[in-house]
């Protein structure tokens, strides 16, 4: 992957806003063109995408042509859904982060100014994104996303490579320095990344809502990034995509999954404290089951917004109405439409026939984790897994890190073997006989294999 890459800003609609407030929702003119469907770049010359999409049957898995590399040799395979849609609503990106030094412009003119043009830090970086409601969110935000963390990384980059951020940014600030509070508040350089990651993703959450309504169309996906700067690998995620580590002794997560039932007390106490956002149509309490007319004043399980635990109510009447969380597992909908409760996109999503709007309680914030790479001892077999729900649907982590070490020592002469790994975690789920679990994934499924080993040092790039 080129560096170029990322500094080429490509949207339908035109370049990226300039980084600053976000500017207002709708936006004047003709209507944008739809976002065109597309396979992430790095796909290119591994095969027809039409292909893919037309011959349901045979199901193939695509990865980058050989010859074609990924940062810190990663493999990558996926594969489409044999039924649920005509194309892949998976979207993936990676390449190197190239992050140069600016500063805050006079306070006038509130211009950014580059005070070194050449690179003053180096990343990498890579991510997942599964689309719903058609693949247009997921591919904005595989176009879209690095160049806002990009951008972000640029403004703090001064509080990045420093040994403690300092409290003010701008050489241009007469403020005296306050080291003690930054101290005392426990702030790192790694913090002020995890911010900036948290900001891209709403940066980029901004600029789809403009782009797919400019453009007519609507739809979301989840978000799963893993970035490396200066020894560290990030990973945040908004959604049910999953990250692990996997060495020979350890299967670690580095992510969890945001769904209705795993944030649920976030979701009743945001419907506790603004009732209006239910319309009267639901109820936030949840109960073991849906209930109906014959209950009404038994005493039933029920929990609330600050328990963990259950306890008993009379049944009232409101305690009828449809529940903001329902369905268990897999089944589980956020005010019975959706099944993540983060994510990007979903700007204009509401309620079957009502004017209710998902948004509020969908997030795009992700959860950061940060892995100390450069404090690990590395096995050449050390690797990140990351994978959309697909593949976790049908393998559990161990299950993953089983073929991911067996394989590994079975070809470590293979130049390729990342890559090949990745196509033979997607074969796994396509309940192949004699395989972990001989499931088959309906669903999209996209991989990255990621190894770490060699990665941690020669981090500094400044
Ligand atoms: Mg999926």
């Amino acid at each position: 992957m080129s560096a170029g890459w990322f500094r080429r800003r490509f949207l339908p609609g035109g370049p990226l806003p300039a980084p600053g407030p976000p500017g207002p929702r709708a936006r004047p003119g003709p209507r944008a063109s739809p976002v065109p469907y597309r396979r992430p770049r790095f796909l290119r010359g591994s095969g027809s995408a039409a292909d893919a999409s037309r011959r349901p049957d045979a199901r193939p898995v695509r990865s980058p042509a050989q010859g074609r590399s990924l940062p810190w040799n990663a493999g990558y395979a996926e594969i489409i859904n044999a039924e649920k849609s005509e194309f892949n609503e998976d979207q993936a990106a990676c390449g190197k982060l190239c992050i140069r030094r600016h500063e805050f412009g006079a306070e006038e003119d509130h211009e950014w100014q580059v005070l070194c043009p050449e690179e003053f830090l180096t990343g990498h970086y890579w991510a997942l994104f599964d689309g719903h409601g058609g693949p247009a969110a997921a591919i904005l935000a595989a176009n879209t996303l690095h160049s806002c963390l990009r951008r972000r990384l640029e403004a703090v980059v001064e509080g990045v490579v420093a040994a403690q951020p300092p409290m003010h940014l701008s050489s241009r600030c007469v403020c005296p320095s306050d080291p003690q509070f930054v101290e005392e508040k426990g702030i790192r350089a790694e913090d002020v990344v995890i911010g900036a990651l948290e900001s891209a993703f709403e940066e980029c959450d901004e600029v789809i809502g403009r782009e797919l309504e400019a453009s007519g169309q609507a739809g979301g996906c989840t978000a799963l990034v893993a970035v490396s700067l200066q020894g560290k690998l990030y990973v945040a995620n908004a959604g049910d995509s999953r990250a692990i580590l996997v060495r020979q002794d350890e299967v670690r997560p580095l992510s969890s999954e945001f769904t209705p039932e795993t944030e649920r007390r976030r979701i009743q106490q945001l419907a506790f404290t603004y009732p209006e956002l239910l319309a009267g149509e639901f109820t936030r309490l949840e109960f073991p089951r849906r209930l109906r007319g014959d209950d009404l004043g038994q005493q039933v399980l029920f929990r609330d917004y600050h328990m963990s635990g259950w306890s008993y109510k009379r049944v009232e009447k409101s305690d009828l109405k449809y529940p903001l969380i329902h369905g268990q597992g897999r089944q589980a909908r956020l005010l019975g439409t959706l099944a993540v409760s983060r994510g990007l996109g979903d700007h204009q999503l509401r309620v079957l026939d009502t004017d209710i709007q998902l948004k509020p309680f969908l997030l795009p914030v992700p959860q950061v984790t940060v892995l100390e790479v450069d404090q690990l001892d590395l096995q050449e077999e050390d690797v990140i897994v990351m994978a959309t729900d697909g593949l976790w649907d049908v393998l559990s982590n161990e299950q993953v890190a089983r073929l991911v070490r067996s394989f590994l020592l079975g070809n470590r002469e293979d130049p390729h073997r990342f890559s090949e790994l990745a196509k033979m975690l997607i074969h796994s789920t396509q309940g192949v006989e004699g395989g972990p679990t001989g499931l088959m994934s309906y669903d999209d499924v996209s991989v990255f294999v990621i190894p770490l080993h060699g990665q941690g040092q020669g981090h500094s790039g400044h």
